[in-house]
């Protein structure tokens, strides 16, 4: 039996293709390894998001054709798809595959394997240039991909038609494409049978789902049919544009519905200029709005913003605008990024870029702010019922059991529970927060 191994960078849509991939060569008979294991084919699927993933998931290339010299190497994702000459270039690499291509990876492998020179320069699947267009329909993976996680993932949407002007995603994923809606369901229906209790509605621009489709739909009108027909216990999204976020999602979460109350809310800046240099749609009023309306109809629901700092031209000023908006919201947690200039966005060629020591301070001055926000929301929800959903790796460092709530917050529980472990994996318990250590880890217990 053949072995393969799949190292992943970047985002979660990678991870759910990569899981993908896997689930089809298994399919076919391969056996998945992990990273120390000899291996006869490594597929590396990477990432573009900024120049720095670039040259992390080259230098990832690298290190497993040194690790693995005999290996057959494939590399794919959105740096195969934005630079591939660069990909190709690096001796070793049998294969780059664009990512229209992903589900062809299986039989490609099969073929590559069977070559009995594998010398690429001779071989038949010799690189072709990768096309950049877009894929103009939604790519979707024959098998139900179930990964390793306790919460399974379902990408139900991909590429991006906002081009914003710092982000290089567009140009790797072409424009926004979703999955039908009947395929949704069915993939949602046989996830439940598998006995997911969770799964992750997530894409590139997840709020943009079935707009392209014909007839037409709206995110709004699939999670509110899933709320009506439940085909799994609860579906999370995975992120929001705030241009997205309507009352009718916030009326799927919540007590007895199936939306998960946690809501991630790109934001980048609090302030107007630069949301309009960014060319995001939208201003901080309205951004303010959609988080109040949420709060006002789901107090505890957990709430993030992603906060990109220091794009070209920010002035002090304009971060405080930023800083003070955040400050002033009931938001729970931050993603917080330091802006890096990425060749082929125009961003890259804009003025005034900010110092990186500026850059650096501003970060540090919000991690100060993420960490406050932090503790502010696990205090509102200490001593409350929440419901957790237990998840099948315990917590590394202790040992315990961890269960994921509703609003995502992560709870350790009882250590005596350490008989129960595997009855429990997977379930759905209802749990009491206790208590909050240094690091926010946090303990719970579970209730009758
Ligand atoms: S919405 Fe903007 S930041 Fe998000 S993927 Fe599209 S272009 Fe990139």
């Amino acid at each position: 039996m053949k072995k393969f191994y799949i190292e992943t960078l970047g985002c979660k849509v990678n991870q759910y293709e990569s899981d993908g991939i896997a689930s089809c060569l298994v399919k076919k008979g391969w056996v998945r390894t992990n990273k120390d294991q000899p291996a006869d084919l490594c597929i590396i699927n990477t990432c573009a998001v900024t120049s720095r993933a670039g040259m992390q998931s080259r230098q990832a290339i690298r290190r497993i054709i040194r690790e693995n010299p005999e290996t057959r190497i494939i590399v794919t994702g959105c740096h195969a798809q934005t630079d591939p000459d660069l990909v190709h270039k690096i001796e070793g690499v049998h294969q780059v595959v664009c990512h229209r291509d992903k589900t062809g990876i299986p039989d490609l492998a099969s073929d590559l394997i069977r070559k009995s020179d594998p010398e690429k320069e001779d071989s038949t699947l010799a690189f072709k240039p990768v096309d950049h267009t877009p894929a103009n329909q939604f790519i979707s993976f024959p098998e139900v991909v179930q990964g390793s996680m306790t919460r399974a993932y379902l990408k139900i949407q991909d590429g991006c038609n906002a081009f914003c002007t710092y982000c290089i995603v567009p140009y790797a994923r072409g424009s926004s494409v979703s999955m039908p809606e009947q395929e949704v369901f069915r993939h949602l229906e046989l996830l439940g049978d598998a006995g997911f209790r969770e799964v992750i509605l997530t894409g590139i621009h997840t709020g943009m789902y079935g707009r392209d489709l014909r007839p037409g739909i709206s995110l709004s009108d699939l999670v509110e049919k899933i709320d009506r027909l439940r085909p799994v216990e609860r579906v999370r999204l995975s992120s929001i544009e705030p241009m997205e976020m309507d009352d009718r999602l916030i009326d799927c979460a919540g007590d007895g519905r199936v939306l998960c109350d946690h809501f991630h809310i790109p934001l980048q800046s609090g302030d107007d200029d630069i949301l309009k240099k960014m060319k995001r749609p939208y201003t901080s009023g309205h951004f303010s709005r959609v988080i109040r309306r949420i709060h006002s109809k789901l107090p505890f629901a957990g709430i993030g913003a992603d906060i990109l700092i220091g794009f070209p031209s920010e002035t002090d000023e304009q971060f405080t605008n930023t800083f003070r908006l955040i400050k002033d919201l009931p938001i729970s947690y931050l993603h917080i990024f330091p802006f890096s200039p990425r060749k082929g966005t125009p961003a890259y060629d804009f003025e005034n870029p900010v110092d990186p020591e500026v850059i650096k301070e501003r970060c540090r001055l919000m991690r100060a702010l993420d960490r406050k926000k932090r503790e502010a929301f696990i205090r509102d929800n200490m001593g409350r019922r929440l419901k957790g959903l237990v998840q099948h790796k315990e917590d590394r460092q202790s040992g315990r059991l961890k269960a994921v709530t509703s609003n995502y917050l992560t709870v350790s529980l009882d250590p005596a529970l350490a008989d129960k472990n595997q009855a429990l994996k997977g379930k759905m318990v209802d749990l009491v927060l206790e208590r909050c250590d240094k690091e926010f880890n946090l303990f719970g217990r579970i209730t009758p």
